[in-house]
């Protein structure tokens, strides 16, 4: 499974996070091993922008420019209050050297990062998914399962995954990037509770011939913040907030209004809850509505974890935090904890830092993510903040697609304090 030499850190998940981290680790020269329970890369399209902390972080690894290329730029933010516009945001004021967002497909950034992994032979093992694992002395004992397709039957085959083999090795450190339903979180025991009410958004993802003039369009109301993206490819993604939706109990007698996404199964949508939906948020938005290729309902949870791990066993991504989605925090925030992770486990490794790295590193998130999350109350508005936009203050930051500098340049611009 991993050639002649054993892997100095292994990987778990081949989402964005587990790249970035796999990525660093090989450009420090790193032996390092990635794994992911898929079959296949870049299956995902959920995320869909990158921040300008996150552009930098890529020309570091040296994949900016083909971001840049493919990537659609929205240096701007268009904030409604019901359906009257009320002021711009400009991203980039931070003074960094991307003074935009980057749209582009979660799927598309993973593709880049599969090939930049290539680059330095590192190739990802797909249908391997870590079964167990337990920290010991110097070193975390881990099973993987080769997962393999196992197709049977007779007049109709019928397929499914069934574990091939299984290997027991030790490795010196696990970077857990397994997403929301982390396995190496649940291994470590750590509690993942939720930090504020889950959301449901219903999005619609179409094709259109509206005009974003390079903004973002941030609605608020009263009970509901919605969002729309412009797409690269002549789309865009609508989500709107559902407040007090309640999905439906019974699944299995309304198969066919059901949308299967990420392992998931959510509530269908029509084009005519589209159309009410804009009528009724956003009548300004006078673009046609082309093919719809997602139109369901989504429920986004708020979780924290207690701990972003210990000794030789350590968390990024989604494996221990879920942010709204507006902003796009989660994803973002992730590839950029997981360079920061991956450059201390080098560090670590190669006797440049010791265990005190990685306890700042720890540190340092909890404190990033309280803050990102509004846990200690913190987010204030002030008397610079427009009157329109005070009662709104805390939950507009936490959907802001930025984190640290720029954050504070675009929380400036609404006289909000952090
Ligand atoms: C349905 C859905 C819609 C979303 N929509 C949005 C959105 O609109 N905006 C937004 O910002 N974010 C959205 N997100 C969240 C966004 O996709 C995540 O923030 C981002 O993918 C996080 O990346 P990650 O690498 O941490 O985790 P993931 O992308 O989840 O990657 C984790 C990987 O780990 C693998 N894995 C899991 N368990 C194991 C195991 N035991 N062994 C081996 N491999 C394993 C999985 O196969 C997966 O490839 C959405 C997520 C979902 C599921």
């Amino acid at each position: 499974m991993f050639g002649k030499k054993k892997p100095e850190v292994l990987v778990v998940g081949a989402g964005p996070v587990g790249l970035v981290a796999a990525l660093t680790l090989a450009r420090r020269g790193v032996r390092v091993q990635i794994i992911d329970e898929a079959w296949r890369p870049t299956a995902h399209a959920y995320a869909l922008a990158l921040h300008p902390a996150s552009l930098a972080l890529l020309a570091e690894l040296d994949i900016a420019g083909p971001v840049i290329e493919e990537a659609y730029q929205v240096d701007g933010i268009g904030l409604y209050e019901g359906t009257e516009r009320r002021e711009r945001l400009s991203i980039g004021t931070s003074g960094g050297v991307y003074p935009h967002v980057a749209v582009m497909r979660q799927s598309s950034l993973e593709g880049l990062l599969v090939d930049a992994l290539a680059e330095h032979k590192v190739k990802i093992d797909w249908n391997h998914r870590l079964a167990r694992m337990t920290q010991g002395d110097g070193s975390v004992a881990v099973s993987v399962d080769k997962l393999e397709k196992d197709t049977t039957g007779y007049a109709v085959t019928h397929s499914s995954w069934v574990v091939a083999s299984g290997h027991d090795f030790d490795v010196p450190y696990v970077i857990g990037a397994d997403g929301h339903r982390s396995l190496v979180r649940r291994q470590l025991r750590m509690d993942f509770p939720e930090v504020g009410p889950a959301k449901h958004f219903a999005v619609f993802e179409f094709a259109t011939d509206f005009d974003f003039g390079h903004e973002l369009r941030l609605v608020l109301n009263e009970t509901n913040a919605n969002v729309a993206w412009p797409l690269p490819d002549g789309n865009c993604r609508w989500s709107f907030e559902l407040p007090g939706y309640d999905a439906p109990k019974d699944q299995r007698h309304k198969d066919r209004h059901m949308y299967e996404l990420g392992g998931m199964r959510y509530p269908q949508l029509e084009e005519d809850n589209l159309r009410s939906l804009l009528a009724e948020r956003a009548p300004w938005f006078d673009g046609s509505i082309g093919d719809i290729r997602w139109r369901l309902v989504v429920r986004f949870e708020r979780r924290l974890v207690k701990s972003f791990g210990a000794d030789r066993i350590w968390l990024a991504g989604d494996a221990a935090h879920m942010a709204s989605p507006i902003g796009i925090q989660s994803m973002n925030v992730g590839i950029q904890e997981a360079h920061r992770l991956a450059e201390s486990v080098a560090d670590t490794l190669q006797g440049k830092a010791d265990d005190k790295a990685l306890a700042a590193y720890e540190k340092e998130r909890v404190t990033q993510w309280r803050q990102l999350l509004d846990l200690g109350g913190k987010l204030k508005a002030t008397e610079a903040t427009p009157e329109w936009l005070r009662p709104y203050a805390s939950e507009l930051v936490m959907g802001l697609p930025a984190s640290g500098a720029e954050l504070d340049g675009l929380t400036k611009q609404l006289g909000i304090e952090i």
